[in-house]
């Protein structure tokens, strides 16, 4: 069984795909797609050896060699063009790491593969990357799971697309659907983030005033939205 933020991701995986999941450790995503026909093929990328291990046993104990390669390989490494990948799931990682594994692998990546993304924080960035890249946003949520809060980004290159400042911090997207669960991480974090203003203002030396400004207009902007 999958985790409901597994669970989550895997209903933005089109039916029929042929699914690379980067930094798939023990193959749960796409074994679990594979075992209810949701999917075609797979690719299982791992970079560090004892999760390719167990992505290795996963597929095997299901009996999926066929359908699923599992791949030791750094990000999208992993494809190759005769996989005719069709959509790329990262999901677990920081939004930096997921934006440096798409900035470092881009050549590998034919334009046509929907973007299934779950980074845990730095979604700023890696919707900025997308949005420079020329994907569009085409469904977000945030989801909340053993006291975290999660979020799913699935894009798709279409062409030239702008995103303000503040959708590129909020996700374009959930500003327009502002769902309960988009609007109880934000009102969790306005509160970490006047924490955080605060104690500059106590400790006052060794905050720059542009980390200050930052902090200031990110509480600015959460008020505005809520
Ligand atoms: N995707 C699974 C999930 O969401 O439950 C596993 C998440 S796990 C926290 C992150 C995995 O990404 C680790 O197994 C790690 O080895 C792998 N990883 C990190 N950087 C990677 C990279 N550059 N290429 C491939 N895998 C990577």
């Amino acid at each position: 069984r999958l985790s409901m933020r597994l669970e989550r991701v895997a209903t933005h995986v089109p039916a029929g795909a042929r699914l690379a999941d980067i930094g798939s450790d023990h193959g749960y995503l796409p074994v679990a797609l594979l075992n209810r026909g949701a999917i075609s093929a797979a690719v299982a990328g791992e970079v560090a050896l004892t999760p390719f291990h167990a992505a290795e046993r996963t597929v095997r104990e299901n009996e999926l060699e066929q359908q699923v390669c599992v791949r030791l390989a750094d990000g999208l490494a992993a494809i190759e063009a005769e996989d005719g990948i069709t959509a790329v799931s990262m999901c677990g990682m920081g939004g930096e790491t997921i934006r440096d594994i798409l900035e470092r692998g881009k050549a590998r990546l034919s334009g046509q593969e929907r973007l299934i993304l779950q980074p845990n924080g730095g979604e700023q960035p890696l919707r900025l990357w997308l949005m420079e890249h020329d994907y569009r946003i085409v469904s977000e949520e945030v989801l909340r799971e053993n006291r975290f809060d999660y979020e799913i980004i699935v894009a798709e290159r279409t062409g030239p697309v702008k995103y303000t400042a503040e959708e590129l911090y909020f996700g374009p997207l959930q500003m327009q659907a502002r769902s309960p669960a988009f609007l109880l991480k934000w009102q969790r974090l306005l509160g970490k983030k006047q924490k955080t203003l605060n104690n500059f203002e106590r400790a006052q030396k060794g905050v720059s005033e542009e980390k200050w400004q930052e902090v200031a207009r990110q509480i600015r902007w959460i008020s505005t939205l809520l």
